[in-house]
Parts: C-alpha cells; structure tokens; sequence
C-alpha cells in the first residue's frame, strides 16, 4: 500500500482539514522512519500504512488514523512524545505511547510475563480502548507478514496472537479481526494441520456448492413470497473453529453441523422471527439447535437467530438471522459503535456496552499478583456464557456451569456474603446447582450467614472467587489481629506493662513504624500470624525484657474458620479437629503423612517427605499425628504432576490423551517450553487413589520424548 492509495480510500470520509493532518501524519512518520525496512525488504513506512488502512476499514476516527500512522515512531525512531505531542497534540500522542507502551516487552513464554503484557494491555485499554485496536491492526498487519520473520519469533508472535490478541478481538466483538488472526496464527502454528484442513475443506464446499446454491434460491423465493427482502450469503467459518471443533468435539469434517450455513440478512427484528418460522415451516429443524441471541445477546453484542435444519440435500444447515445492523456488530463489535464525533467519552460510553469491560475495571483491583490476574482472564476470556434473569426480569450473563452462588456475588459482594439457599424457577436447589439459559434465580440470604470455604471449589466466575477470598482474608485478618492482641498483652504483662498503657501514649504505635509497619493493626496481624515475635516488639518498645523462656505458643484447638473437614483422615489425639490437605504436596491415600496445627484454619496434612512440612515441624507443639481411614480409600483426591520431556509437535495433545486414557480427570495445567526446546508441564489432576497414580505416572513416561515424571 502506498499513500497515494490510502489517500483516496481516507478521503471518502474525512474533511479537507482532516486530510491535512493525516498527510502530515503520514509525511512524519516516512521521515521519521527514513531507511529503515521491514525484513520483507519493504520500506518500513508500509507497515504504518497498512496498520492505518485496517484502522480505517475499522471505522476509526482521525486521531486513531494519526496514531496508527505514528505507531512506532517512539519505540522505533528518534521521535519523541514531546515531537508528538508537538505536531499532533495530546490525544494522538497518548495514543501512540500507550501502544508504544503495551509492545515494548518481548514476550516470553512465561506465565508470569504474559500476565505482565497483558496487565500492561488491560491498563492502556481502560484509558483509552483504542489504543487496543490500534495494537490489533499492529498486529493484524505483522501477522499477514510473519513469513519474513525467523521461525522461531513466527511461533512465539503465533502463539502470543492466539493467546492474548485474538480473544481481545473477540470480546471485543470485532469477528473479522479475530477470524483473520486465528487463522493466520494456526497456520503458523500447526502447519500441516493448517494444510491439511485447508483441502478437506475446499473439498467439502465444492461437493456441497450445489446444496447451498440450492437452499439459497428456496430462501430467497419463499421470503420474497411473503414480502421480506432478504439477502442471502453462504457463510464460510474460519478454519481455526472448525480444527478447534474436530479437536475438543473428537469430530470429523462430516459430523459439524455448522460447516453447511447460510446467512439471511432481514430489514427489522420482526422479520427475523418471521423467518424463522419459514424456514422451520419448510424445513424440519434438529431439536436443541436454536438459539435466540437477539433476546439475548451474547456480552460482546452478538445478536442473531441460530438454527440448524435438515436441508434440501438431507444434511445438517446452519442458519442465522439477524439485520443489517445486527451483521455489523457481529462483524466490527466495538468498531460498529464508535461514538467520537459526537464528543462522548470513549471510555464510558464502551464501558456502558460491554460488561465485560466493567467488570475489569471492577476486578483488576482485587488480584494481588500477575498469576492470579492471568488465572481470572484466562477464564473470563474464553469461557461461554449462560444468561439467568433476576426476580425482576434483569438479564444477568455469567459463566457456563456457573451456580447461584456466583449468582449472588454477581448482585452484590454482601448478597454473596449473606447467602442462605436459592431458588430457580420457584423451586428450591442446592448451591452448587448449575444454572441453564433462561433460569429465574432467586436468592435467599440471612444476616448472620457466612461464606464457606468449600465454596471456593464450587464457584466458577472470577468474582466470586475473588469476593470469597476477600472474605477470608479480611477474617484471618481481624483473627490474627485479636490473636497479637492476646500474645503482645500477655508478654507485655511479664515486663511489668500493659496493653492499654502502651497503645495510650502511641507508644506501640512508634514501635510499629519503627518496624515499617504504617499501623498498629498491621503490626498485630503480623504477630497473630507468628512473623513477628512478641520479644522483638517489646524490645522495640524499650521494656526490660525478663530472661524467661516464652511459653511455646499452644495453638487453639477451637478452629475459628470454617474450614472444609477431610472425611478420610483420622486425627490422632484432637478428635474434631478441621483438616485439609496441604497445597505443596498434596497428599493421596497410601502416603505416610503427618499434620501440622496451623494458626486458626485447624490441621494441615502434608507428606511426611514434603520439605515444607519439615521446615513447619521444628516448631515445637504443632505436630499431629494423622493416619488414613481405611474406608474412605475409594475418594478422590488432587494432585500435581511435574513432566519434563524434549518438545515436539503434538506431545501436548499425547500427554492430554493418556490421562483420558486413565481415567485421571484433569483440574489445570500449565506448560512452556525453554529455548532449549525442554517442554516442562505441571498437571493438575484428580485421581483416585496411590495405584491410580502409579499408573498414571508409568502411562506418561511411556510417551515420547518424556524424560522425567514426577508429583510435586
Ligand atoms: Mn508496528
């Protein structure tokens, strides 16, 4: 693309005075980026060009056009904001730093850095969400030249387009966008599969041409007949989603219904219901194919009718239904509803429309850590939806399989926190109840009822999780407060001083700053929690402190928080005593294990061989004897495993099946794979007791190229 062309495209639209800026645009950015090329050998300018051209197609305003052109002018040439900010003012050169912002760090195959990347991105977003298509035509326009680059940097950029571009693009709403990367990075991907498919396919279409022309004709005859002007498209589904269903859905090319799909494009809203029942009149329709996306629409706008009938041929065909102005949010999203010119504040007015978008807003405050955070979108991204409504016909969406506990942090934090029981559809259901499409969810809270532990495991959208072990957290907090309390007064009483005598005159509060802590309270937790001794805070106070040995600190045999209690565990000397296994080992029937008396969340189970435990157990008092119950030995229990193996294509998908094979249901995984090629995994897994495991380890260390198993 050269700018003569671009020029007569962005001058359908814009002003002469527009014009200006977007010449002077592009005029800065070819000097700026003088003698540089892209390793197609083009002049580097092109790549701005084009990122500005799929900017346009997009919709975008002047000052997103600029941008796109300036894109990697701070990043890479002398320009400067200052230079920016100079020539095209503020607007535009914000825009250019937040993208500069968001594509500096290279991204490495590390949770941890993506979770960065991606904070980085969600941050720059909020502020203003164009800099996100602005990222997005970057990265459209470097994906359709990803051939030029090394084979290494074309895997790493596929996968990063895979992981964190093409699902903003979808939530974004924009398909054409999401489509075109999905493809072109599973082309990079998985090339023979890419290869492959691409033929089946185009197999499949000119076998099937007939069918649709065929069907198109029958449409287009029966709606006029009636009236409705009517469009009809064949529709082609991108490659990704139909490799995607063959994987997941272990189907073949034959067996996806969708794959045969027509499109009919109707004037209003009533002629799609219309349609509808045409079609189903003159067709018969398969049971549980229809879905009504335009009463309700899917978070990212989505809306139209979905059916599948018995065609004319004897096949399965998909067919959707929607306006004009439907087909366009389905196709742009976010770009259908630009709203600059008429002055209204991006942001808010995005916000307003996509719920997704508030919620992040919401919850990027609660995550502490970047793990947690890429955890939360992980899900939030790619999950579907199911849509409930409240008592009061309120739509609410939330995650598929979601129940009425994530129902209730979805009201409100306190409606969580006050849950009682609920009702769907008038009657009674237990909380881990899974909600369907359509359900009437009724809440029924007390005032003095508690968040349980157990619901952590039970509840699947991000923000119950998070509100619930805010909840938690808060209450360890105010134990450990009250548990400081005791210790410090107790101590403190043996100096011949008191509590109330030091926090009177600010005394403890000194102490506690000259310990960097900001408040007394902080100090307290830290106590209660053991991190901090009483002797070292009374020193800090300046008290005599008497040569006693302290009292080893006796843990209370009350357990204050609910805590789920382990049926399979027999506790030797404190009999009702809550346990749990213990994260850093998780311990399985058959394991020798031991347990060691935490602060306030009852008895912890660890391996006898687990290095935590051992380090946890020189404290003296706090050991417990534990043995397994012989009974419960047939219940199921977590685990993680550890594999190690030289990388290879499909090992993953290898991996995957053996523990399909074994019956090993798997929780989480997680896997990279260094520059070495060393692929290493961690699993997740639920199994059923130390033979299953056995098995399950031989199982993988069958597979090739596996090195080392081993649990964690
Ligand atoms: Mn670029």
């Amino acid at each position: 693309m050269i700018w003569q062309e671009l020029k007569v495209k962005l001058a359908r639209t814009f002003t002469p005075m527009e014009m200006e800026r977007l010449e002077k645009a592009y005029q800065f950015s070819d000097r700026a980026h003088q003698g540089q090329t892209r390793l197609s050998g083009d002049p580097y300018v092109l790549h701005s060009l084009e990122t500005a051209a799929i900017l346009y197609d997009l919709h975008s305003d002047t000052d997103a056009i600029v941008a796109g052109l300036l894109h990697d002018c701070i990043e890479d040439t002398s320009a400067t904001y200052e230079d920016i900010l100079r020539d095209f003012g503020k607007e535009t050169a914000d825009l250019v730093e937040g993208v500069t912002k968001i594509s500096t760090r290279v991204f490495r195959d590390s949770e941890e850095q993506k979770a960065e990347n991606l904070r980085k991105i969600m941050l720059a977003m909020i502020r203003d969400i164009r800099v996100l298509v602005i990222k997005l035509a970057d990265r459209l326009h470097n994906m359709r030249t990803l051939e030029y680059l090394p084979k290494e940097k074309q895997k790493r950029l596929a996968r990063e387009t895979m992981e964190i571009y093409a699902p903003l693009a979808h939530r974004l709403g924009i398909a054409r966008l999401k489509n075109e990367l999905e493809d072109r990075a599973f082309s990079f991907l998985y090339p023979e599969e890419y290869r492959e498919l691409v033929s089946q396919v185009t197999g499949f279409e000119t076998q099937h041409a007939n069918v649709i022309e065929d069907a198109k004709q029958q449409i287009q005859k029966l709606l006029t007949d009636v009236s409705i002007t009517v469009q009809v498209d064949g529709r082609r589904k991108h490659l990704f989603s139909i490799w995607n269903k063959m994987r997941y859905q272990k189907k073949t090319l034959d067996q996806i219904y969708d794959l045969l799909a027509l499109r009919i494009i109707v004037p209003d809203l009533r002629d799609c219901y219309a349609a509808l029942g045409i079609v189903h009149a003159h067709w018969k329709p398969m049971p549980g194919r229809f879905k009504d996306f335009i009463a309700m629409p899917r978070s990212n706008m989505y809306q139209s009718l979905h059916t599948t009938v018995i065609g004319p041929s004897g096949d399965p065909l998909e067919i959707q239904i929607r306006t004009e102005e439907m087909h366009q949010t389905a196709e742009e999203g976010i770009a259908a509803h630009w709203t600059y010119k008429e002055g209204v504040e991006v942001g808010e007015k995005i916000s307003s429309k996509f719920s997704w978008f508030r919620q992040f807003l919401d919850w990027q405050q609660d995550l502490r850590d970047s793990k947690e955070f890429m955890e939360a979108l992980k899900i939030d991204l790619f999950e579907d939806e199911v849509f409930v409504f409240t008592p009061k016909g309120e739509v609410k969406s939330l995650r598929r399989n979601a129940n009425p506990i994530d129902f209730a942090y979805l009201i409100h934090s306190r409606v969580g926190d006050t849950l009682m029981g609920a009702k769907v559809n008038g009657r009674l259901v237990p909380l881990k109840y899974e909600l369907k499409n359509g359900d009437i969810v009724e809440v029924i809270t007390r005032s003095d009822a508690r968040p349980s532990r157990d619901w952590l495991k039970m509840v699947k959208t991000t923000k119950a999780k998070n509100r619930i072990r805010h909840y938690f957290r808060q209450l360890e907090k105010e134990e450990n407060i009250k548990q400081g309390k005791n210790l410090l007064s107790s101590e403190l009483e043996r100096c011949n001083s008191s509590l109330t005598e030091v926090v009177k005159k600010d005394r403890l509060l000194e102490a506690a700053r000259k310990m960097n802590f900001k408040t007394v309270d902080e100090l307290l937790v830290q106590v209660g929690d053991g991190n901090v001794t009483v002797r070292t805070v009374a020193a800090k106070l300046g008290l005599e402190v008497p040569n006693i040995q302290p009292q080893p600190k006796t843990p209370s045999t009350k357990t204050r928080i609910p805590s789920k209690s382990d049926d399979s565990i027999r506790v030797h000397g404190l009999a009702g005593m809550v346990t749990r296994f213990a994260q850093c080992c998780h311990p399985i029937p058959g394991d020798a294990i031991v347990g060691y008396i935490t602060q306030g969340r009852g008895v912890s189970i660890h391996r006898t061989d687990c290095s935590n435990a051992r380090r946890l157990l020189e404290e003296a008092g706090r050991r417990v004897n534990v043995s397994w119950d012989d009974m419960q030995k047939d219940a199921t229990h977590i685990l993680q495993l550890f594999v190690q193996a030289a990388d290879r294509e499909r090992l993953r998908t290898d991996l995957l099946q053996v523990f399909d094979d074994i019956d090993a249901v798997l929780k989480e995984t997680g896997t990279r794979t260094n520059k070495q090629n060393l692929f290493e995994g961690t699993y997740k897994v639920q199994v059923k007791g130390k033979d299953h495991v056995k098995e399950l380890i031989r199982g993988l260390e069958k597979v090739k190229g596996v090195q080392k198993v081993a649990r964690q």
